[in-house]
């Protein structure tokens, strides 16, 4: 989908003139590409007192072939760093964060283009006494307004680390990996809990999916579409879902990846039934299912009729219920096995609102429940659930916004530009890894850091 704005004030005379102007100029994010380094440049590595997850860092990230270099509040960088990841776990006071002032400013100062920081913390309900749990909150408001303060397509996120995971670079790799690198080009400002790994499975950042069978509804085209060729290419047999109406498109998105197009309304009974008869064929047990499929019907909640209602709450959200009540019981063949993913889309409308979409939002809020309730419930057969909250993506769901909301749906947020279909499936792609299984319950937002559904 193109982005005018951004294409006019990017190129030849429109670049002179935005710069005349003082025009914003979204930049050009870093994407994923075949066979790129991890990091773009070195990645400076530093924390406070004994800072247990900077030392993990370290391993993680040199032996995903960054280079690490120290930082210190006396450091000086030659050339633009990649990334800084600095470790606050071990913070209890409030002083203390002036250590972390004194050493990320001078390195976000010699960030270069799409970097990343990376800020870690000891989850405030895992630290004694208020002062502790006021320290390790900081870093969430710390975190997010150096997101909103980066340019040039640079990020930061917080990592959340119990204290049982903090050594651990078996629950670390995956979600280190995800935040350094281009994958997580349109994550910015948001924090992410990581809990000790249930097993150790490392899993190689590039093809994580070798051998693994997936499910993705709504695959035919836009996000869903987007969803399964990330799995595909880091090696998953991926089974396309949408409606029968969306067929052809379905068998072009199935073909281009070797996988297969299932045609099915998750609305029907027996969605589940069927998902699993079509899993079955390829193997015993399901890896991964993502529940992308989704629809609006917009209307003030005033002029909201039943059937507006209905729909929306019965395809974003109920479908999902019905679909894994079938794959969650061990008896059934093609089911999800034990240690297996669930991945589902909600939204940032879900998190914040909004004006004509109340039923949407009803749905989208209500998988962010399934999701907190569900991984809870699930957490001893080691599955996980997970959710995305997309901000602004731009696919045919967008298109159909009128202009002006739509520029302002693009522009209100800190990289000042739509996210694209690939990087809600590099989040949610993120979610299935092998090497994600202390990563349960967690909403992320997909979002640019947007103020709209804050
Ligand atoms: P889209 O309309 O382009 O694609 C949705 C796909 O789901 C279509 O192929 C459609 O045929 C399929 N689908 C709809 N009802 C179905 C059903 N009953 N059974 C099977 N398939 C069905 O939408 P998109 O923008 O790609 O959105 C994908 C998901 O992301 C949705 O859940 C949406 O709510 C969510 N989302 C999108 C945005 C955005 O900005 N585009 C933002 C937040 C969340």
């Amino acid at each position: 989908m193109s982005d005018t704005y951004a294409n006019l004030v990017n190129n030849g005379v429109g670049k002179e003139v935005a710069n005349k102007l003082g025009l914003p100029r979204p930049a050009q994010l870093r994407r994923y590409e075949k066979g790129q380094d991890l990091v773009d440049g070195p990645v400076a590595v530093g924390g406070l007192g004994t800072a247990p997850v900077a030392a993990t860092a370290r391993t993680v990230l040199s032996g995903a072939g960054a280079t690490v270099v120290e930082a210190t509040a006396e450091s000086s960088y030659d050339g633009r760093l990649g990334a800084v990841v600095f470790d606050a776990s071990a913070a209890r006071t409030l002083d203390e964060l002036e250590g972390l002032r004194a050493v990320l400013a001078p390195a976000v100062k010699s960030l270069g283009k799409s970097a990343r920081v990376i800020v870690i913390g000891t989850p405030p309900d895992q630290v004694e006494g208020a002062e502790g749990a006021a320290t390790q909150q900081a870093l969430e408001g710390i975190t997010r307004s150096i997101g909103k303060e980066l340019r040039a397509g640079a990020t930061a996120n917080l990592l959340w680390v119990d204290t049982d995971a903090q050594s651990d670079a078996g629950s670390l790799a995956a979600p280190l990996e995800f935040f350094a690198s281009s994958r997580s080009a349109y994550v910015s400002g948001q924090p992410l809990r990581v809990r000790k790994a249930s097993d150790d499975q490392a899993s190689d950042w590039r093809a994580p999916f070798v051998g693994e069978v997936v499910v993705v509804t709504g695959a035919a085209r836009g996000i869903g579409a987007e969803i399964a060729k990330v799995f595909a290419r880091g090696g998953a047999k991926v089974i396309a879902v949408d409606i029968p109406a969306a067929g052809d498109a379905l068998a072009k998105v199935a073909n281009t990846i070797g996988g297969v197009a299932l045609q099915l309304d998750i609305t029907a009974a027996d969605a589940g039934e069927r998902i699993a008869k079509a899993v079955a064929q390829h193997a015993d047990k399901l890896d991964v299912i993502v529940h992308n499929a989704g629809i609006t019907r917009d209307k003030l909640f005033v002029n909201t009729d039943a059937d507006r209602w209905g729909s929306v709450v019965n395809v974003n959200l109920q479908s999902q219920f019905r679909i894994n009540k079938v794959l969650l019981d061990p008896a059934t063949k093609g089911g999800l096995r034990d240690g297996g993913r669930i991945v589902s889309v909600a939204s940032t409308s879900g998190i914040g609102g909004n004006r004509g979409q109340a039923n949407y939002a009803a749905s989208k809020a209500g998988v962010i429940g399934l999701v907190r309730s569900l991984s809870a419930e699930l957490a001893d057969r080691h599955i996980t659930v997970n959710a995305v909250a997309p901000g602004f993506i731009e696919t045919d769901m967008t298109k159909k916004i009128p202009f002006a909301t739509r520029e302002v749906g693009r522009r209100l947020n800190s990289v000042l530009q739509g996210g694209q279909p690939v990087d809600v499936g590099e989040a949610i792609a993120f979610f299935a890894e092998p090497g994600s299984s202390g990563v349960t319950g967690q909403v992320l937002r997909v979002c640019g850091q947007s103020q709209i559904g804050a």
